[in-house]
């Protein structure tokens, strides 16, 4: 394997064993409880950045540092089927109504009044043995629909289905090509592909990869910049690059 993916997936795999102690930071529910005390807890503050960030750099964290993808990757080992693109809706269910209880529990709390980023943690670190058996239980179950999503739903199915982190980044990559900012993104020669398929069956988000090169339409919102394709394609056709939105200008490939 080409050695930045060994790096891409060494960050990974350090992450999620480091997931118990930036669990809290990532909580869907400490925002919602924190949000009711008047406080912008860490997740709180890590989703804004999340957004922000994004900006400029679309979804690398999901590609690069995000614990549970770091198992959903781990678990190719296991199940490698592709992903139904199609389907990622359904992450929308969950996002819409999670983002309308926090909107209602900050009004009905009165608004934001301070920010603790260490909030709920023993010293920065989210789950310790002073933690008690409920913070186990739901980090268990996190791990668990993570696990089973994986394992059902295709590679890195609760990344499509369920991850309520995924649209703040989604969000934010939306805002920049909509004023077509400078950002990291992916770009192909398009003339060079051969068509041999080794981008399409790599990524590790079941994108059609050959035919955005085909297309000249690199830009995805399901892309996670993991860099996979870049690494796989014999004839270096895919890139990593700064810059705006490219306009699409579709080329024909040569035959192989
Ligand atoms: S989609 Fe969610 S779970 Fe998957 S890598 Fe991105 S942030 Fe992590
Ligand atoms: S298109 Fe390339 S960079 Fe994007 S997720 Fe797929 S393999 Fe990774
Ligand atoms: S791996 Fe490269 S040559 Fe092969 S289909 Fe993808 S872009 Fe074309």
């Amino acid at each position: 394997m080409h050695r930045r993916q060994n790096v891409r997936r060494a960050l990974l795999l350090v992450s999620f064993l480091l997931f118990p102690v930036t669990f809290y930071y990532l909580s869907p529910y400490l925002i919602i409880m924190g949000a009711g005390e008047r406080t912008a807890s860490g997740s709180m503050v890590v989703f804004g950045v999340m957004t922000l960030t994004a900006l400029v750099l679309g979804r690398l964290f999901c590609g690069w540092v995000c614990p549970a993808g770091g198992l959903t990757e781990a678990l190719f080992a296991v199940q490698n089927r592709k992903a139904n693109n199609r389907r990622n809706w359904t992450r929308w269910l969950v996002w819409v109504p999670w983002i309308a209880v926090i909107i209602l529990v900050t009004l009905r709390a009165g608004g934001i009044q301070r920010v603790d980023i260490l909030y709920q943690t023993d010293h920065g670190i989210s789950l310790t043995t002073a933690s008690g058996m409920g913070p186990y239980i739901i980090f268990y179950a996190v791990l668990a629909l993570i696990f089973v999503l994986s394992l059902t739903a295709g590679r890195r199915g609760f990344c499509h289905h369920t991850c309520w982190m995924a649209p703040f980044m989604m969000i934010g990559r939306g805002v920049r090509n909509t004023f077509r900012l400078p950002a990291v993104q992916l770009s192909a020669d398009t003339p060079s592909c051969v068509g041999c398929y080794a981008c399409t069956s790599a990524c590790p988000m079941s994108l059609e990869v050959q035919a955005m090169v085909l297309s000249q339409r690199m830009e995805n919102s399901e892309c996670i910049l993991c860099g996979t394709c870049v690494d796989v394609c014999p004839h270096n056709v895919i890139r990593y690059e700064f810059g705006r939105p490219r306009s699409t200008n579709p080329v024909r490939p040569e035959k192989p």
